[in-house]
């Protein structure tokens, strides 16, 4: 084991390779990020102090859509146009289902094969394993790093199946929802509160014989917007149509998002978003730690376990065994 001044001496290391553009560090950076080992741990935290400082100074979007909507087609196309426009381009997924099935919807590796190819662009898949709140807590990290690494446009990709969204929105400056043409009143099985989420909604695929149907689908979603109260006012979300096969309406939608952020920067939006959002991470951060502990530390866990069964078999309740457990901690709960 390490002493913290080794600890810090390799951070310090780390970090200035890192912000130095070496893409091999930034990579095992982000691995010890996503490690469960304590030592790791340590390390990491250590290290992100380090380059904290040097994080922010990018446009962290988040994009989503079912799988087949076409994400990676468009995240390719947009991605080299930016790198035209000299951006450096980091795409991040979180992808709920790769713990659990171990096949990924997101992950395999034939994805982007264009942009994944270049030198100014960083492609990391999700980490696996875990539950959401901690992958969607590592990706905070993982920006905060890639940013220190100089990518000024942070693309967050999730699959449109529920909560994933959620999180991804708490991470980014803005959320962009990728729908494909013809999706009717369904939202094509995404629920509602997602299509609320959306700061910019784009229907793909707007090209060959979809094209009316894409534009059909481009009134639909409005009208369905117009209903919608918006809760920034700020900005009204808009819905605008794109060909990210043929590379019709991408640079529109850059200027869009541009434009955003513009308006959310002008008005200290922005920053408030962001620092409401580390502010929950914090708060994220205690809510895990704290039940790892619960659940880790043996004394603790075995009265959980005898309280679970006692609860099972509806002779203590829920809330009074909580408290029980809980009353192991200093302080006393008062709810
Ligand atoms: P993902 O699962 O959301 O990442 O979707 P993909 O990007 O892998 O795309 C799924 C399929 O849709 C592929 O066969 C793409 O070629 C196709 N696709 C993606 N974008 C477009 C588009 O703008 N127009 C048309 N016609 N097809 C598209």
């Amino acid at each position: 084991m390490e002493s913290n001044l080794d600890f810090d001496l390799m951070a310090s290391e780390m970090a200035s390779d890192i912000r130095d553009g070496n893409r091999n560090l930034l990579a095992k950076a982000i691995t010890i990020i996503e490690s469960t080992r304590s030592d790791h741990r340590k390390l990491a935290e250590t290290l992100l102090e380090k380059l904290l400082p040097y994080s922010g100074n990018s446009l962290r979007l988040g994009i989503s859509g079912v799988p087949g909507v076409g994400k990676s087609t468009f995240i390719e196309t947009l991605g080299i146009h930016l790198l035209k426009h000299g951006h450096r381009v980091a795409v991040l997924t979180v992808d709920p289902s790769s713990p659990k099935t171990g096949g990924s919807i997101l992950g395999d590796k034939t994805r982007m094969e264009k942009l994944s190819r270049q030198p100014n662009v960083f492609i990391r898949p999700s980490p696996s394993g875990g539950a959401l709140g901690g992958v969607a807590r590592r990706t905070r990290e993982i920006i905060l790093t890639t940013e220190a690494a100089g990518y000024d446009v942070i693309l967050v990709e999730t699959v449109g199946v529920g909560q994933s969204e959620v999180a991804v929105s708490h991470l980014t400056d803005m959320f962009l929802l990728l729908l494909a043409p013809g999706g009717g009143d369904d939202l094509q099985g995404i629920k509602k509160g997602i299509v609320e989420l959306a700061d910019l909604i784009a229907v793909n695929k707007a090209d060959g014989n979809l094209r009316e149907v894409a534009e059909q689908a481009k009134q639909h979603y409005t009208s369905a917007l117009e209903l919608l109260r918006h809760h920034d006012k700020k900005w009204k979300p808009r819905v605008m149509s794109v060909s990210s096969l043929e590379d019709h309406g991408v640079t529109e939608i850059w200027n869009t998002i541009c434009e955003f952020q513009k308006v959310m920067t002008d008005s200290g939006d922005l920053k408030s978003r962001r620092a409401e959002q580390a502010v929950n991470s914090m708060w994220n951060e205690i809510t895990e730690v704290f039940l790892s502990l619960v659940r880790h530390d043996p004394e603790t866990k075995a009265l959980a376990l005898k309280l679970e069964a006692s609860v099972r078999s509806g002779t203590v309740s829920a809330a009074s065994a909580a408290r029980r457990l809980l009353s192991q901690f200093p302080g006393k709960p008062n709810t």
